[in-house]
């Protein structure tokens, strides 16, 4: 049974805190992370699919954060939907979100987010949704990561192969980078804590053109080994690894996810 006692939530400030609390509170938590009923337990009344075009999520409350509604956009995929509960549920949760009306775009809802407040409530969605303690525990299991396992994660934990990739950076202990790109070009990358050495790519720079990440379509199991000056910085002096190992996943439109790992 799910359960929330929401006065050891009230003085947690940190994202990070509350979802270790409400993992406290429920140490048998199902998977996926049922969401909406831990909203609904929070005080949400109310979750409504919108159509409406450009929508994308809000959130409506009493002063008080004792009761409110969420909204989100009807038309997105699973994940997506799921993600944008847990950001609502972020700024009514999050005791600084003061304001009783909250409307937030895709771009607030995403990577590209720079509010505070925004990039709180994002933080929030990703640890309720993707617990660390229990992504932790699987990738300690897994040992080298590999794109299998965040599609693993991504099924488990019904998220988005993005923020489970995200998630995969941000908690795993092997030095590992993610680069994700549309049309060979690169949007954005994550890198775990023990990835040390520097990318030479950048938003907006080519995939390096010995990089097997250009080819048009690619077994995601696969490895592939180049030269590790392909996707690394050169640092004068200082031992440098010989070779880069690459994963890439070919999604739709374009779209591109490549896993890097080095020895
Ligand atoms: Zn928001």
């Amino acid at each position: 049974m799910l359960t929330l006692d929401l006065i050891e939530l009230a003085d947690l400030v940190r994202p990070e805190q509350l979802v270790d609390e409400i993992l406290k509170q429920n140490p048998n938590l199902p998977l996926p992370v049922p969401i909406e009923d831990l909203a609904r337990l929070a005080g949400i009344s109310k979750i409504e699919a919108v159509t409406s075009e450009g929508f994308e999520g809000a959130l409506i409350s009493n002063p008080e954060k004792s009761k409110g509604a969420i909204f989100f956009n009807a038309n997105r995929p699973k994940p997506r939907r799921r993600f944008t509960i847990g950001h609502e549920l972020g700024h009514f949760l999050l005791p600084w979100h003061r304001q009783t009306n909250f409307s937030c775009t895709s771009d607030d809802i995403s990577s590209r987010a720079n509010a505070d407040w925004e990039i709180q409530a994002n933080q929030f969605s990703a640890e309720l949704l993707m617990p660390r303690q229990l992504v932790k525990r699987r990738l300690v299991a897994n040992k080298d990561p590999e794109l299998a396992h965040i599609s693993a994660l991504t099924e488990e934990f019904e998220t988005s192969f993005e923020m489970a990739s995200r998630r995969l950076t941000e908690l795993s202990e092997y030095a590992c980078a993610i680069v994700f790109s549309k049309d060979n070009e690169v949007r954005y990358s994550v890198k775990s804590d023990n990835f040390t050495e520097k990318l030479c790519i950048r938003k907006g720079s080519t995939l390096p053109s010995k990089s097997f990440s250009r080819q048009k379509e690619t077994d995601p199991d696969d490895w592939f080994e180049i030269d590790a000056t392909w996707w690394l910085q050169e640092r004068k002096g200082l031992e440098f690894p010989e070779s880069v190992y690459e994963q890439t996943l070919c999604q739709d439109d374009g779209y591109k996810v490549t896993l890097l790992a080095y020895d």
